[in-house]
């Protein structure tokens, strides 16, 4: 899928998107601030970021963390993420998006309802 058409529709069409997928991203989010957290303090181990873990779970705003999903934590699955959920709006919801582009030269306009193109020209 192209960068564009992605972010389109994951802009304007973030309607689509179902808990499942939300939930991904949060989960995701989540151990992204763990991760992020454990690599600022260089010299916690994960033993000692568990032993204090009651505390990190209340400033993280967490119910329970699993140790597997730190370890295995790929900061670079945000992408991937994206692109999954817009790929799946795409397929499941086609005629429900409205690529608005220039009449004339065939840009994408900022918005779905956009009656002017970054050309300049307008419409409607
Ligand atoms: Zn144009």
């Amino acid at each position: 899928m192209k960068t564009w058409l992605k972010e389109y529709i994951l802009r304007y069409y973030s309607k689509f998107i179902i808990p499942e997928e939300r939930e991904e991203f949060k989960k995701f989010k989540k151990y992204q601030n763990i991760k992020e957290y454990l690599n600022m303090c260089e010299n916690l181990t994960l033993e000692d970021f568990y032993a204090n873990k009651e505390d990190l779970l209340k400033i993280y705003e967490l119910e329970d963390i699993d140790e597997s999903e730190i370890i295995n934590f790929d900061p670079d699955y945000a992408e991937p993420l994206r692109n999954k959920i817009a790929e799946r709006i795409w397929k499941v919801h086609r005629d429900a998006i409205f690529i608005n582009k220039c009449p004339i030269c065939g840009t994408l306009a900022r918005t779905p309802l956009a009656k002017q193109a970054p050309c300049g020209h307008r419409w409607g």
